[in-house]
């Protein structure tokens, strides 16, 4: 489970790291009110879950009523790499002489936590891990022992951190590693941590990412859950019971079962597509669920082409042939071009019921994978 930024501000303000004043804001009337009420000047910002918002038109300072109506106006409702801005949260800019990254994730490769800092923040930190890997200072910690004081205030001063700020950033570190810790999280990061003219350090984005499986032991993070799922195709996924991940390609991928899902994604990756996304209908493949399917791999703007991959066992090729015909034929036209892929249990009898007026059939799951990727680079062509 993804936060918002300003649900991730709240619980990061509540362990006591310092966050700009600030109110989530969903109309032009309530962005200009909570402006007033803040003091000029402010940031207004798109809560969606894309990185690089401010490259992107998603962020605005305004320095009046007149600006903060058209910082609101031209945010609120746009289209943010795919994502559909509702809210926005309004906070008190912040007058920075300096841009700091401080992060706390899982580092698999050591099987320890990892704590991060470095004075290169404000701008993508993955591009810094590439290109200047030394610009990061790490520190692994033992979550037997936490992280202690001292590791926090070697990885601040490894980062060349001034040190007019380094007690703060530090203590900052620690707090961000217990709260990682205390909340179950995969990643806790603030990027920028702002560093102020008068030497104070601010929290001006902030990230929380927490383990899904953990939720029930959190039930202030729970209930935040409905709110952060706020991408329209997420919401629609979560109603019709599938697991889905929306990716950045254009190959829209429906399987049954998330081993075969991941396969096929591999598979498009390995043909030269892009997947668009992961979507696992799961067991039994009525006339419903197919059509649920396809509703969401069709209202997928970004989806060029579909592959639908389904092994029979349980669920028989049949029953999701006939599933397959029934969804597609109420609809008035086909909008992006289908392949299906039957395999298992009754696969013959399905390939056999399947409407090749409406998709395309293969046998294989190469030949299947491979014309998806030829359709999608038909249409974007
Ligand atoms: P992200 O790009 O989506 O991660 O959004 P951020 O919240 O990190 O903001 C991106 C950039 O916008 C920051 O690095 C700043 O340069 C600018 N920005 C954000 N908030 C403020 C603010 O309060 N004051 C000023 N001056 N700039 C801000
Ligand atoms: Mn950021």
């Amino acid at each position: 489970m993804r936060l918002h930024e300003y649900q991730a501000k709240e619980v990061f303000s509540d362990a006591g790291i310092p966050t700009p004043d600030s109110t989530l804001a969903e109309s032009v009337e309530e962005v200009v009110d909570a402006a007033e009420d803040i003091g000029y000047p402010v940031a207004v910002k798109a809560q969606v879950h894309v990185g690089g918002r401010g490259k992107a038109g998603g962020i605005e300072l305004a320095e009046s009523r007149e600006e903060a109506e058209e910082a609101a106006e031209s945010i609120i409702g746009m289209d943010l790499k795919g994502y559909h801005v509702d809210r926005v949260l309004v906070e008190a800019a912040v007058d920075f002489t300096d841009e700091l990254y401080v992060g706390v994730t899982m580092d698999r490769g050591e099987g320890k936590p990892v704590a991060m800092v470095s004075s290169k923040g404000g701008v993508n930190i993955e591009e810094v891990a590439e290109e200047d890997p030394d610009a990061i200072a790490r520190e692994h910690v033992d979550p037997a022992f936490g992280m202690h004081p001292y590791q926090a205030r070697k990885a601040v001063y490894d980062a060349g951190i001034d040190p007019a700020v380094a007690g703060d950033v530090a203590k900052i570190l620690t707090t961000l590693y217990d709260l990682w810790e205390d909340k179950d999280a995969s990643d806790a990061e603030i990027n920028p941590l702002m560093v102020t003219s008068d030497d104070e350090v601010v929290a001006a984005d902030a990230v929380l990412n927490v383990d899904d499986d953990a939720l029930f032991r959190h039930a202030d993070l729970a209930e935040m859950e409905e709110e952060a799922a706020e991408d329209d195709l997420e919401a629609k996924a979560n109603d019709y019971g599938f697991d889905y991940v929306r990716l950045d390609g254009n190959v829209g991928i429906i399987g049954n079962g998330a081993g075969l899902v991941m396969t096929t994604l591999d598979l498009v990756d390995y043909y030269g597509g892009a997947p668009a996304n992961f979507l696992d209908i799961g067991g039994g493949a009525k006339a419903e669920r197919v059509t649920n399917a396809l509703d969401m791999v069709f209202s997928d703007e970004n989806v060029d082409a579909v592959v639908f991959n389904i092994f029979g066992g349980i669920t028989r090729g049949d029953e999701v042939a006939r599933g397959i015909n029934e969804a597609l034929e109420s609809l008035d036209e086909i909008p992006k071009p289908v392949v299906v892929r039957l395999a298992g249990t009754n696969a013959a009898e399905g390939r056999e019921i399947l409407n090749t007026d409406l998709v395309q059939v293969e046998e294989t799951l190469e030949d299947a994978v491979q014309r998806t990727v030829e359709n999608a680079k038909e249409v974007e062509a």
